[in-house]
């Protein structure tokens, strides 16, 4: 049987996060059996809310299933009024904790889930110790979520913070990339295909370009971003996943140990720029007012200085010192208020050295990874074009999902939670990756703090971001695959 026994506790319960991912995904689980009659979910905020009233809040953002069923699965659900720093809130958390583990017969199994600032997180896992709320049998893990702090030293802090209590193997850091489908399915097409694996390298590759294009602003969390901007936001986590996803070497076998060696070759061979390249190597943006005058620019967004330089756009290069990568630049951009909601991988292959047809029309060969809002795969190809003519022309062979596939993937959340339950851990973010990353964007950091920040705003709402973007890439005669 499929079902798993689990007790899940939820710091910041009451939150925007677990109602608006973490409850359904929760749900998705239980409407498939994962989870059935031997799991129990206490959310705790500071809140004075009843369980009844939780279980509405809950039910209130569940999509799927009927009424009956979201009766039922919510019946699971208790809340405890909890103040993270008050030692005897964790002492009544744990009698609950004890009651529903007796009642749903969970064997000692709990995924602490903190759902609330980090900085809070090493006041809740200081207290789980010393209250003793770690069970004695069966498992305990303890689930993080972004941001994991804001550069390496207060990353190292966090993570100090929390293997007090937790044991390394026993922490999973969420990045919910690591749960996308098309992302998830990168190792299938490198390693399942010898064809593939064979031309993965130097070799065959003259560049790899990923883009995480986003179309919203800052909407609500302003005050958020001005702390951290996109570099932080978006590059040193989930972009660095996602390159690791396609530059690892073939994991020995399917272990999370071996996956985990795999990925760790990666963060470890991140070519270390001199502070002079870093101004061509990274470029920022942050977005004006739309050319149509429609939507706002940066500094005029609700909580957002006026005079900001925080970024909202970054195009970058990244090398791997790794034999197979020699000369292989990942160009890696993303950024808010772009045209368009897009994640997507361009694998540029080098062209013909010889051009035996004499076609002018000849092209790189591209690999098209669509990772959202489409899911799919495109191979752009040279072929002949039809007729007299010798010229070439680019053929594309491609696959997407069906809607009815594209109905059966799970939510990211939904994924990397029962994969967690599993005690699976490759999809989770280690800490050698964590710091190997930080280490690599505070070089960045420093050097745009310390040179003169370009003159923002450097490209309106709604385009594909500054000239720099195209430039970076012009520098060694590439150009940027996708373009809106
Ligand atoms: P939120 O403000 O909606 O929720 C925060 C929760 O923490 C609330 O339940 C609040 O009651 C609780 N809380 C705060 N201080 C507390 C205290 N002293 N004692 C007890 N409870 C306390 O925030 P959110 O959007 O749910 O985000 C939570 C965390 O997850 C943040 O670190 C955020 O960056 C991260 N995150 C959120 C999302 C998202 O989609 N919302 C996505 C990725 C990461």
């Amino acid at each position: 049987e499929n079902e798993k026994r689990v007790l899940m506790v939820i710091f910041g319960g009451s939150g925007d996060l677990a109602h608006r991912k973490l409850y359904p995904a929760l749900f998705e689980l239980y409407l498939k059996g994962q989870l059935d009659q031997h799991f129990a979910v206490i959310g705790t905020a500071r809140r004075p809310w009843t369980h009844d009233y939780f279980r509405q809040t809950v039910a209130e953002n569940l999509q799927a299933g009927t009424a009956a069923q979201q009766q039922a699965f919510v019946g699971h659900f208790y809340y405890q009024s909890h103040d993270v720093q008050d030692a005897d809130h964790y002492i009544i958390l744990k009698k609950l904790i004890d009651t529903l583990d007796e009642q749903y017969q969970l064997h000692g199994n709990r995924i602490f889930y903190m759902a609330m600032r980090p900085a809070l997180f090493g006041t809740i896992a200081a207290h789980l110790k010393s209250e003793h709320l770690l069970s004695a049998s069966g498992f305990n893990r303890l689930i993080i979520e972004k941001p994991f702090g804001h550069d390496y030293q207060s990353a190292l802090a966090l993570n100090d913070a929390v293997i007090s209590t937790f044991a390394r193997d026993q922490v999973y850091r969420i990045d919910h990339y690591l749960g996308k489908e098309m992302v998830q399915n990168i190792p299938y097409l490198r390693f399942d295909n010898p064809l593939m694996a064979a031309v993965w390298n130097h070799d065959y590759i003259d560049n790899i370009q990923i883009t995480l294009a986003e179309k919203l602003g800052v909407e609500e969390r302003g005050g958020y971003y001005e702390t951290a901007g996109a570099l932080r936001d978006m590059v040193q986590n989930h972009i660095m996943q996602i390159i690791a996803m396609l530059a690892m070497p073939r994991p020995a076998d399917n272990t999370d140990q071996a996956i985990t060696a795999a990925r760790r070759e990666v963060f470890t061979h991140l070519h270390q720029y001199d502070a002079t390249e870093i101004p061509r190597k990274f470029i920022r943006g942050q977005y004006g007012p739309s050319e149509d005058g429609q939507a706002l620019g940066y500094r005029q967004e609700d909580k957002i200085d006026p005079k900001s330089n925080v970024e909202t756009f970054v195009a970058g290069e990244i090398q791997l010192d790794l034999p197979q990568w020699q000369g292989v630049p990942f160009y890696v951009r993303t950024g808010k208020r772009l045209p368009l909601k897009k994640t997507r991988i361009d694998v540029v292959f080098k062209s013909a050295a010889q051009n035996l047809f004499g076609s002018e029309t000849l092209a790189a060969p591209v690999l098209t990874i669509e990772v959202e809002p489409e899911m799919g795969l495109t191979w752009h190809l040279n072929a002949k074009e039809v007729g007299q003519s010798t010229s070439a022309i680019q053929r594309p062979l491609h696959f997407a999902l069906s809607q009815t596939e594209a109905g059966q993937v799970p939510d990211a959340y939904e994924r990397l939670i029962l994969e967690a339950i599993n005690g699976r851990r490759s999809n989770f973010v280690s800490w050698q990756d964590m710091s190997g990353a930080w280490q690599f964007i505070d070089g960045i950091r420093q050097v745009w703090e310390e040179c003169q920040c370009p003159h923002f705003p450097n490209y309106p709402a709604g385009t594909m971001g500054p000239a720099a973007s195209d430039q970076l890439l012009q520098a060694s005669g590439r150009h940027w695959i996708f373009t809106n």
